[in-house]
């Protein structure tokens, strides 16, 4: 053994018994933040106790109020090295909890106008203790650390409220990755798709890109019983939803990538006996590589505007890219599964298929080479197939499953910062563009 082999191994047995000695924390602050869940840039009570938590820890650095609600630490280990960036999403969301669970979420508010019940339904509230324990484990080692760990607590990973900015790529804009730049960005997610004590992992394209479309058919308004007066806007709409199903099955290649084109709302006339002047259609469009993704824009705007054309009706299309793919750097997840193998066992890591949604974390990941895994969080002995998916009102968390969280972190954390070149970020290459590129 060499002796940063020795010290290397000695600082993984060291992470492993603080995170043990953290979880039973880690779960009393999940419960607390479930029960206490804030939507999209009104993370202000998680983001105050993710700040205090981080200070009293003697954080370097403390920058709070970035994009709105989010919270950047920096930890410097007494040892000089380069910098790693960890993320946690915040955020809530507008569902009412039907879980059975002692702390339950009973808050409502206000969400674009709507009075809607709150709850962590993604499990962000469990990403966000998970990163809590990270910070306290790495605090308690840093006489040992190499480098420097950036905590990112970002909001609105669910996307803000209408009309408002927010997320991972205004906390970009907001120089969350500047002074200092990390080389490379962990996160997870939990998820009900695997088994408690399990993490899943895949390399390049994981997660779908997001984008939302809104098509207006434009026809003239008649009397139904005499169609051929005006023009019927709800028989176009009809056509452009079968015709924009024929992208996916018809249009683009898909042994290259899968791809998903979604209508999920339809709307149009007041009764049946009026032709209605026009229908509004809102609909999402996931894919996993960038060229195709513009492709499929493409198609959408031209087929619904031709297939309008067709019936002399008007057709405006609206496409609001949202997230990008969420693509996990090749050559890093390659060096860090020795990591995430060691951490969860052989067995218990998993190579897991394409997810069809979508997170901003794909945003870090253009700026830096990023890795993005899976915890499982179903208890053991309950059916996949039938533990309530992330988003539902009854998503349930096994608590059992945070600890492997805190430990994959943790160790990602040293490992990558034991393993790589330079100092204070000098030294090793990035593959930063001069800003964020635009959506
Ligand atoms: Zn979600
Ligand atoms: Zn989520």
């Amino acid at each position: 053994m060499t002796q940063s082999t020795v010290a290397a191994s000695s600082l993984t047995a060291q992470i492993e018994a603080a995170s043990r000695a953290v979880e039973a924390r880690v779960i009393a602050w999940r419960r607390d933040i479930h029960q206490h869940p804030e939507l999209g840039n009104r993370e202000f009570r998680t983001a105050g106790i993710v700040a205090e938590h981080l200070r009293r820890l003697g954080f370097d650095e403390v920058r709070t109020g970035v994009a709105h609600t989010g919270v950047v630490g920096l930890l410097k280990g007494a040892l000089p090295g380069p910098v790693v960036a960890l993320r946690a999403d915040m955020d809530a969301l507008p569902v009412t909890e039907e879980a059975d669970v002692p702390f339950a979420s009973k808050e409502r508010t206000t969400w674009n106008g709507e009075s809607v019940g709150v709850m962590h339904a993604c499990g962000h509230d469990a990403h966000t203790a998970i990163l809590m324990g990270v910070a306290e484990v790495l605090a308690g080692l840093r006489s040992g650390l190499r480098g420097s760990v950036k905590f990112i607590f970002q909001p609105a990973e669910e996307l803000p409220p209408d009309g408002e900015d927010g997320g991972a790529k205004m906390m970009i804009e907001e120089n969350a990755l500047e002074n200092p730049q990390p080389l490379a960005i962990f996160g997870l997610h939990v998820t009900s798709r695997l088994p408690v004590g399990v993490l899943g992992y895949r390399p390049g394209p994981t997660m779908a890109s997001a984008d939302r479309m809104t098509i207006t058919v434009q026809g003239r308004q008649t009397h139904a019983a005499m169609p051929w007066l005006g023009v019927d806007p709800i028989v176009t709409a009809a056509q452009v939803v079968l015709g924009l199903q024929t992208i996916v099955s018809r249009q683009v290649d898909i042994t290259k990538e899968p791809a998903v084109v979604t209508i999920g709302m339809i709307r149009g006339g007041l009764r049946e006996n009026i032709i209605p002047d026009s229908v509004e259609m809102r609909g999402t469009i996931r894919t996993f590589d960038e060229a195709m993704r513009d492709q499929v824009h493409e198609r959408v705007t031209y087929l619904a505007q031709a297939i309008s054309r067709g019936s002399n009706a008007g057709c405006e299309v609206c496409i609001r890219k949202h997230y990008p793919v969420t693509v996990n750097d090749p050559a890093l997840t390659a060096a860090m599964l020795p990591t995430l193998r060691r951490v969860a066992g052989p067995e218990r890591l998993l190579f897991v298929p394409k997810v069809t949604g979508s997170e901003d974390f794909s945003f870090f990941q253009r700026i830096v080479p990023g890795l993005f895994f899976f915890v499982g969080v179903t208890p053991s002995g309950t059916s996949l197939d039938k533990a309530a998916a992330n988003h539902s009102p009854r998503f349930y968390v096994d608590e059992s499953g945070l600890l492997l969280g805190v430990r994959a972190l943790a160790q990602l954390a040293c490992d990558f910062l034991e393993s790589t070149e330079g100092a204070d970020g000098a030294g090793a290459e990035t593959k930063r563009p001069a800003a964020v590129p635009a959506e």
